[in-house]
């Protein structure tokens, strides 16, 4: 536990900071995973566009979940131990793919961006001039998962208007 770094931190309890953090350790885990899984089972048009963004987002998940976990070492808490908790603590859940066309998982995945940014959002708004560095931390974060919704809707947007394009060569 930073001690001296710790001693900075005012108008907030450090608990409340702990129990923020791993509920957004055990959201980086789930979203991590949500990432990798899709990026498996992904299936239809552009899907290789598709693979490269999701897998690039499970990697920036996991370094979240490094960065979250470290930050709650500092604060003298522990990152939760087990998986079984990350669902009894996450804010955003799981969502499993149910069909794996791209257009779907593109769907489910900017969803649980936009969940990403309210939590951090959150933190941040917590947190501004009462822990610095935990602010720090998050904002870093909440930087990137505005910039996952925007990957992602972009390439959602790119995907259905090339479809709606080629149907409408179809029919005319
Ligand atoms: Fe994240
Ligand atoms: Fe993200
Ligand atoms: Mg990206």
């Amino acid at each position: 536990m930073a001690r001296k770094g710790n001693s900075i931190i005012h108008g907030i309890e450090i608990d409340e900071i702990i129990t923020m953090l791993n509920r957004a350790y055990a959201d980086e885990w789930l979203a991590y995973y949500q990432y990798f899984i899709e990026a498996k089972v992904i299936t239809g048009i552009m899907k290789d566009a598709a693979i490269a963004e999701l897998t690039q987002h499970a990697a920036d998940e996991l370094r979240h979940a490094n960065m979250v976990a470290d930050r709650i070492l500092q604060l003298g808490g522990t990152p939760l131990l087990h998986p079984e908790a990350w669902f009894t603590h996450t804010n955003c859940g799981y969502d499993a793919p149910e069909t794996y066309n791209v257009v779907n998982i593109l769907e489910d995945a900017i969803k649980g961006e936009q969940c990403a940014i309210s939590v951090y959002s959150q933190i941040a708004e917590t947190t501004r001039n009462k822990d610095i560095v935990t602010y720090d931390i998050v904002s870093q974060i909440l930087a990137d998962e505005v910039e996952h919704e925007e990957d992602l809707q972009a390439l959602h947007d790119d995907i259905t208007e090339f479809v709606t394009e080629i149907k409408q060569q179809f029919n005319g």
